[in-house]
């Protein structure tokens, strides 16, 4: 099922934190809101490395054995999984300590379908800079890794980043570069947040900047379309719509939300408390895709900005950087 008619719908990022196929089994949400391309987080830094490795296996044997979603490797491939009425699945890892250190593990997790990669989750690591660390910039091993990314044919995504590290990343990579799930700061003073700057450099890469669906990042918890629209529209102002796009950060309440309130909480570094006050997150829901286009029309945005917005243009990057 697609979204209005012919529109593609390309989520950019899902939160979830996987450990178990009920964390999967989910994925059918996004699927009946009519999400055509989802980006499927395995990892990021507050886990060791193998649980990512972990997480891949468990998610390449769900998608190779569950009917209606189909793994992609290349943007080309999202055509057929479209017309089979399958959603198709690419992987994200959130903060490069699951390379462990060492630099082939980019080939590796590309060779097992992760496709978008940042640098750090939040604190730094030994690529560089968390948003909410002091960030020192890129490292050696991070513009190795940046170097290697576009080599093999992998987004590099600067959410949770810090600001040297991201406008340093910015500079480096051949590529376009993303910012999957990162709202604006001028909007929403929060350090998750990115600057005005990051998101002109991103859009002057040729990239995307995903808007996302996170309580604390849109506002004062607020999850509603409108508060996602006011983001959306900040950029279409800002950076032009053929660079504006959504990543939601959406995971189901009843599948994992306690638990991930619970990792927050138990995790001060990695979500310090005064960023995160209530002790965790609430975030909007894959079905507000629609709301979102449908808000877009009623303020007056053409079809191919609407277009562009709820997929196009990460489709257009993804085609550009995955071949
Ligand atoms: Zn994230």
């Amino acid at each position: 099922m697609s979204l209005a008619g012919d529109r593609l719908v390309w989520d950019a990022h899902a939160g979830f934190e996987l450990n178990t196929t009920a964390d999967l089994d989910t994925l059918a949400i996004w699927k009946a809101a009519g999400v055509d391309f989802l980006s499927v987080n395995v990892g990021y830094d507050v886990i060791p490395w193998e649980r990512t490795v972990a997480a891949l296996a468990l998610a390449r044997d769900w998608t190779q054995r569950t009917a209606g979603y189909r793994l992609i490797g290349r943007a080309g491939e999202l055509a057929a999984a479209r017309a089979a009425g399958e959603m198709a699945i690419a992987f994200d890892i959130e903060g490069m300590a699951a390379l462990d250190g060492r630099l082939e593990m980019v080939r590796f997790y590309h060779d097992l379908g992760v496709r978008q990669m940042l640098f750090a989750y939040n604190l730094n690591n030994a690529a560089g800079g968390g948003c909410h660390d002091a960030d020192g910039g890129l490292t050696d091993f991070g513009r190795a890794v940046v170097a290697e990314m576009n080599a093999v044919g992998m987004l590099v995504d600067c959410s949770h980043t810090g600001h040297r590290t991201t406008m340093e990343a910015m500079e480096l990579s051949r590529a376009p570069v993303v910012f999957s799930h990162s709202n604006a700061r001028a909007l929403r003073n929060h350090e998750r947040n990115i600057l005005d700057e990051q998101a002109l450099a991103c859009a002057a890469t040729g990239g995307v900047v995903g808007v996302n669906g996170i309580g604390p990042f849109v506002g004062e918890d607020d999850i509603s379309t409108a508060g996602i629209l006011a983001h959306v529209e900040h950029y279409l102002a800002l950076i032009g719509p053929a660079h504006v796009g959504l990543g939601l950060d959406y995971f189901h309440v009843g599948a994992d939300a306690s638990d991930f309130n619970e990792t927050v909480a138990a995790n001060a570094r990695f979500w310090p408390p005064a960023q995160y006050p209530g002790g965790g997150v609430c975030c909007a829901a894959p079905a507000q895709f629609a709301e979102i286009a449908t808000g877009l029309a009623d303020r007056g945005h053409d079809q191919a900005t609407i277009d562009g917005v709820l997929g196009g243009n990460f489709h257009r990057v993804a085609a550009a950087v995955w071949g």
